[in-house]
């Protein structure tokens, strides 16, 4: 049977992170004609030890169960997210970085993106569910964790709770954004939750100093971490 994958990352350190059998068939016309019947197509699963995969992969990325033997932290993930926020801190974008994670793979890494996108909405946390959500071809990440730079604003909270994330990971906090000077909507995600009852899993403060690092540096005009 053949397969698709998808992968993230290109050239040798590409991973691969979900498959399903190619597509066969053709759903719509199966099903206007009545005579056939409709094929649903197969979502997207996680690449097991046994599937057989038709990309190019490396030696220690092969199949998921080895790329959980090289599990990574809650601290790499946001030092992911970290330096995403870097890369778009050097676009001219603002200081704002996130990933999300699902079964302990990344599944998107992005910051913000709101000039390039001449879009206000594109934060970095909004960037992620949407690479995520089309990486996974699925409206919602049950079972997925972001990790993000900064306390999420209230937009991006209900985005999360909207994509059915059930952990937010985030370094600063809302207020530390204020104090740089940017301008926030200061409703913390804790009381989003509260008020909400979304219950989603909070967890503050985690990197907190190394993400500072890029407020201060937005602040002085500079687009790189101190040496
Ligand atoms: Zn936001």
């Amino acid at each position: 049977m053949a397969w698709e994958a998808m992968v993230l990352l290109s050239g040798p350190r590409r991973k691969v992170l979900f498959a399903r059998p190619e597509r066969s068939g053709h759903p719509r016309e199966s099903r206007s004609s009545g005579t056939v019947p409709r094929q649903r197509r197969r979502p997207f699963m996680w690449v097991k030890d046994r599937v057989k995969i038709s990309v190019r992969t490396t030696p220690s990325n092969r199949n998921l169960a080895q790329l959980k033997a090289v599990s990574m932290t809650d601290a790499d993930y946001m030092r992911l997210a970290i330096q995403a926020a870097w890369q778009g801190l050097e676009k001219g974008e603002m200081p704002f970085g996130a990933c999300i994670i699902g079964k302990g793979q990344v599944v998107a890494v992005a910051h913000n993106s709101a000039k390039a996108n001449v879009d206000t909405t594109a934060h970095a946390e909004v960037q992620a569910i949407r690479e995520a959500t089309r990486r996974v071809h699925a409206l919602e990440l049950t079972g997925c964790a972001i990790y993000s730079t900064c306390e999420p604003c209230p937009m991006c909270f209900t985005a999360c709770v909207w994509a059915r994330l059930g952990k937010i990971v985030y370094a600063c906090r809302i207020d530390d954004a204020e104090r740089a000077g940017i301008r926030q909507v200061p409703i913390s995600s804790a009381r989003m939750n509260q008020l909400g009852q979304s219950g989603v899993v909070l967890v503050g403060d985690l990197l907190r100093e190394d993400s500072l690092k890029l407020f201060e540096a937005w602040r002085r005009g500079e687009t790189r971490p101190p040496s």
